[in-house]
C-alpha cells in the first residue's frame, strides 16, 4: 500500500467482469482506505464501472447500481477523467479522394 497526493494505493490482483483486464493494484480517490465490499471500482483498461463483492472480486453492477453510478457526481467526474486519460481520439472524416 502507498499514499500519494491523497490517493492510496494498494495490492489487489483482480480480473475486470467487462473486458476480462488483469489488475493487480487499486487506488482509492475519496476514501483513504482500500476497498470493501460495495464499493465502486473503475477499469483503467475499458472504463467500465464494477462493484466489488465481499470477497474483494469484482463483479458487473446491477441495473440499479448503473443507475445510481450515473447519477452520482464523483462517478460522472471519474469516468471523464479515464475518457480524457484513455480513451483515444475520434477519427477524423477521411477527405474526400482526388477527383471527387
Ligand atoms: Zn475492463
Amino acid at each position: 500500500m502507498s499514499a500519494h497526493a491523497g490517493l492510496r494505493t494498494s495490492v489487489l490482483r483482480n480480473r475486470c467482469p467487462h473486458c476480462g483486464h488483469a489488475t493487480d493494484r487499486v487506488t482509492a480517490v475519496d476514501a483513504g482506505r482500500g476497498p470493501e465490499g460495495g464499493d465502486l471500482s473503475i477499469c483503467v483498461a475499458c472504463g467500465e464501472w464494477a462493484v466489488f463483492a465481499d470477497d474483494l472480486t469484482l463483479r458487473k453492477p446491477t441495473g440499479d447500481e448503473f443507475i445510481a453510478i450515473g447519477k452520482d457526481a464523483l462517478c460522472r467526474r471519474a469516468r471523464a477523467a479515464w475518457v480524457k486519460a484513455f480513451e483515444p481520439p475520434p477519427t477524423p472524416p477521411a477527405s474526400p479522394g482526388p477527383g471527387t
